[in-house]
């Protein structure tokens, strides 16, 4: 019987996805520079262990308001203008921040900001792809994030949970961390029902476990729920990389996770060459479950 958690031992590729409440102080919503202190060594230590690293990361559009100290509840004539105007504030805020940390650690890291557009246009997901892989053999960690300045709903992601796994199955990545305020997948809402159980291994993603994927965050602030990260769960594994849900409360998870231990969920590959991640990604969008095209 195959060893699933000794398997991610030796994982070569792997993309890391933290949210905004995981990189900010809950009481004041100002960044947390420890927590990213210790993601940044967990990443450049993979690094130093030769693995290629992807880190994706929200936390532009709550770093903005916090600059110009928004007031949450004013009435705004264009909450969309507001909003991108923020993200364009934050997302430089937050790369200095990284940037900053990187180099502590004498690596150097690179930007890439994506829509769903880098994806479903061949030219543009190609020149990514090109940009990554140049990115890889020169040591880089490139740290990505939806474009949120430009990208209005016609071409969004929406969420960094569906975008870390776009992003792995470009890369071909054969492992995706998705770090949460949660330990991993339940059978129902934890928070609301004490006989949720902890599913530690989901071998095959059927309906059994897409039907229980809530669309709630428990943080309010970012956008990803357990659905999004079943969404994510059925990109990673169709395109090849095993995922997996892990709690944030404490960063170091990752080279836990990294040395085979049993936390978290963990998601099996089941590659599958039927699927078309931009037809995928396009059926989502429409409201769709994306699910259809999987057989075609
Ligand atoms: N891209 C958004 C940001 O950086 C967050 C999206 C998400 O939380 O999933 O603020």
């Amino acid at each position: 019987m195959r060893d699933y958690r000794q398997e991610i031992r030796d994982k070569k590729r792997i993309v890391v996805k933290i949210g905004s409440s995981s990189l900010q102080h809950e009481a004041t919503g100002e960044l947390d520079y420890i927590r990213m202190d210790v993601l940044v060594r967990e990443l450049c230590n993979l690094r130093n262990q030769g693995r290629d690293v992807v880190l994706v990361t929200s936390g532009a559009i709550a770093a903005g308001k916090k600059a110009v100290r928004l007031d949450q509840n004013a009435p705004f004539q264009n909450p969309m203008a507001v909003k991108q105007a923020c993200a364009a504030i934050g997302q430089a805020r937050l790369m200095m921040t990284y940037q900053k940390i990187f180099s502590e650690y004498n690596q150097v890291a690179a930007q890439i900001l994506m829509t769903r557009f880098t994806v479903e246009d061949e030219t543009n997901r190609v020149n990514a792809q090109n940009t990554f892989q140049e990115l890889f053999s020169m040591g880089v960690i490139p740290i990505v994030n939806e474009n949120d300045t430009v990208a209005t709903h016609e071409i969004e992601f929406g969420d960094n949970d569906t975008l870390s796994a776009v992003v792995a199955s470009m890369i071909g990545a054969d492992l995706l961390i998705l770090l949460s305020d949660i330990d991993g997948l339940y059978t129902d809402d934890p928070r609301s029902n004490p006989e949720a159980s902890f599913v530690e291994l989901v071998e095959q993603l059927d309906d059994s476990f897409l039907r229980m994927g809530k669309s709630s965050t428990g943080s309010g602030v970012g956008t990803g729920g357990m659905s999004t990260k079943l969404t994510a769960a059925r990109i990673a594994t169709s395109c090849g990389a095993d995922m997996i849900i892990a709690n944030s409360a404490d960063i170091r998870i990752i080279h836990r996770l990294m040395d085979g231990r049993n936390l978290g969920t963990l998601f099996v590959a089941r590659p599958d060459d039927a699927f078309d991640l931009p037809v995928f990604l396009k059926r989502l969008h429409e409201g769709g479950d994306g699910k259809e095209e999987q057989h075609a």
